[in-house]
């Protein structure tokens, strides 16, 4: 898949920028909690608990998966892991790059990944991306 050509760079720096800043905080309690978690949140479905919001691939919405795909090409998606109701961007791990995730998919902690994390400084970094996400106008940038 081809990058989107976007007029206004400064939305799409910004919510890389926060992306990575906040993974930074997230990352050493997912490499502790993750990799022996018996139920993965990376799941389309399940009773207990998900990330996912039905229908969403990679729980983009439009302006989180157009500030992704600016300048970037995404890893194809694997339609086969809904058989195992997988998410497609899931291959022993998350398979897109951290600074081209959805907003979904950085808000979701499982109660013992944020018994790992300063849940505080994680609420600031979600605040600073939702504010970019709320800025940026699909409108105003394809004039
Ligand atoms: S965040 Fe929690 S539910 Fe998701 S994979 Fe890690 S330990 Fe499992
Ligand atoms: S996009 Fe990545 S983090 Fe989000 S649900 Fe899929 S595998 Fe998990």
């Amino acid at each position: 898949m081809l990058p989107i050509i976007i007029n206004d760079t400064v939305f799409i720096g910004e919510y890389k920028e926060c992306l990575v800043s906040i993974q930074k905080l997230i990352l050493p309690g997912v490499r502790k909690t993750c990799p022996t978690c018996r139920i993965p949140c990376c799941k389309l479905s399940t009773p207990e608990r998900s990330i996912y919001v039905a229908s969403s691939v990679g729980g983009f919405d439009i302006t989180d998966y157009l500030l992704s795909r600016y300048d970037s090409i995404l890893p194809d998606p694997d339609y086969g892991n809904a058989e195992r109701n997988l998410c497609p961007f899931w291959k022993g791990g998350c398979i897109l790059p951290p600074d081209c995730r959805s907003y979904l998919c950085v808000q979701y902690f499982c109660d013992e990944l944020k018994s790992e994390l300063d849940m505080k400084l994680i609420s600031e970094e979600l605040r600073k991306i939702e504010s970019v996400l709320n800025g940026f106008s699909i409108a105003e940038c394809m004039v």
